[in-house]
């Protein structure tokens, strides 16, 4: 049986333990207030539960721990800020073969810290609020800067994000509720792992992606939240960050950094298919962060469209995520079109961009080529009908974004 709890996320698994470290919402005093801690003031201070006996919290003081790198399925369940269920991120290194992961400390801990805690002999790293790490600043030769631990309201406000990018803002506000939004982070909002009621169940229920090998519960369970493209039958669960779509449409870079270096990775090969490995979301490694998302040309035509069950606070059955350059005579110069929720990674309907090119963008012949595109889909038993659903979020979304009246 599959365990939600009331905003749809679920309780951690029977014996695990959970990282408990609350933030204060970004920016104004309360981001300061994050800063300088009132002494006694427990909301910053993280807890562990799980009556582990080598467990011990501690915020500073931790110089002579050794350094562990280990992120994603330690023991551990991250119980963030906004809400429970997230996986716990843990740098460190033995688990997975010891990491050098000196820069990573470094960047992650720093004097700003927010905390700092000792799992028996693993130093777990929460991200405090790192100076820079939230900036969100225009590139030399245009483009945009957005720092990892920019909360999703303050990308969506910036006016930059506004003017030029208003698919990365109306994604945004589609995303979670303004109080998510005021403390999830953008770096953050694209490691947020799949919603597959399997994948999150407080009881034991088969699946790849917690247990390798355990096989797949949605392939003959509940399938309609799931994928059309790019699954196997080892896994076939979606990602649902919002955001994620609209940066796909806009090919985004993620910059990350790690002990090994940095790395430019484009967004569309930042999230790992089945196909590639079951257990692991994205291509980062133990122990790399994420430091920033760059933006590349500006997008003032360009428009995300998320269809849902409710209007609010809910994930995507489908969404689409669109830009477009038109030329002189108001006929396609360039289009990207991004799906969101069909896959485990924001699917690019490559085909029909390349078709669409010279076409008037309410030219039937775009919505012809967004359905040739989608009848590559694979749709699983229960998802054949979110097809439809793509489908028109992805027609609306060009609409909108070349200012064609609906
Ligand atoms: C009820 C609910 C509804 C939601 N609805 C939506 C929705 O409709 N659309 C949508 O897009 N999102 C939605 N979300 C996701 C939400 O917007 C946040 O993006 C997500 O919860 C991550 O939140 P956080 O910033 O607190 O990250 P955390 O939970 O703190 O972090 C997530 C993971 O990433 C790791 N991490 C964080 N920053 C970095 C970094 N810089 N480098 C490496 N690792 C890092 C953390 O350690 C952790 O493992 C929803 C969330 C909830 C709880
Ligand atoms: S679809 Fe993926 S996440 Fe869901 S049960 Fe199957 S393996 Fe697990």
């Amino acid at each position: 049986m599959v365990a939600h709890d009331a905003t749809g996320g679920v309780s951690p698994p029977r014996g695990g333990r959970s990282l408990v470290g609350q933030a204060a919402p970004c920016g104004g005093e309360l981001g300061d207030r994050r800063r300088e801690p009132a002494v006694g003031d427990d909301r910053r201070t993280p807890r562990l539960e799980g009556g582990d006996e080598a467990v011990e919290v501690v915020a500073d003081g931790i110089e002579d721990r050794p350094l562990l790198a280990v992120r994603g399925d330690l023991d551990v369940l991250a119980e963030g800020p906004t809400g429970v269920g997230e996986r716990g991120w843990v740098t460190g290194g033995e688990a997975g073969g010891a990491q050098p992961v000196e820069p990573c400390i470094e960047l992650a801990v720093g004097p700003a810290a927010s905390a700092v805690v000792v799992l028996g002999r693993h130093r777990v790293v929460q991200l405090g609020q790192q100076p820079g790490l939230d900036r969100i600043e225009p590139l030399p030769g245009g483009g945009l800067r957005i720092g990892a631990l920019a909360c999703l309201n303050d990308v969506a406000a910036d006016p930059a994000v506004m003017r030029d990018w208003p698919v990365l803002r109306m994604a945004i506000h589609k995303s979670a509720s303004a109080q998510l939004r005021n403390l999830a982070t953008i770096g953050a909002n694209l490691l947020q792992r799949t919603r597959c009621a399997y994948f999150r169940s407080e009881e034991p229920a088969p699946c790849n992606r917690r247990v390798p090998g355990s096989g797949c519960a949605a392939l003959d369970g509940h399938d309609d939240r799931h994928a059309l493209f790019g699954w196997t039958e080892d896994c076939i669960a979606t990602q649902p960050s919002d955001p994620a779509v609209a940066l796909a449409a806009l090919d985004a870079h993620v910059l990350t950094r790690s002990a090994t270096g940095a790395r430019r990775i484009a967004v569309t090969d930042f999230h790992l298919l089945p196909a590639d490995a079951v257990d692991r979301d994205t291509v980062l490694a133990p122990g790399e962060l994420i430091e920033a998302i760059e933006l590349g040309d500006p997008a003032p035509r360009s428009a995300y469209v998320k269809v849902r069950e409710r209007e609010s606070y809910e994930y995507a059955l489908a969404s689409a995520a669109v830009t477009v350059r038109l030329r002189d005579d108001g006929r396609i110069e360039n289009a990207r079109i991004a799906l969101g929720s069909v896959a485990l990674r924001p699917w690019r309907l490559a085909d029909a961009e390349r078709e669409i090119v010279g076409l008037a963008p309410d030219d039937p012949a775009v919505t012809e080529a967004i359905e040739a595109a989608l009848a590559q889909a694979r749709p699983v038993a229960g998802s054949a009908y979110k097809l439809a659903i793509a489908r028109g979020a992805a027609r609306r979304a060009l609409l909108t974004a070349a200012g064609v009246p609906l």
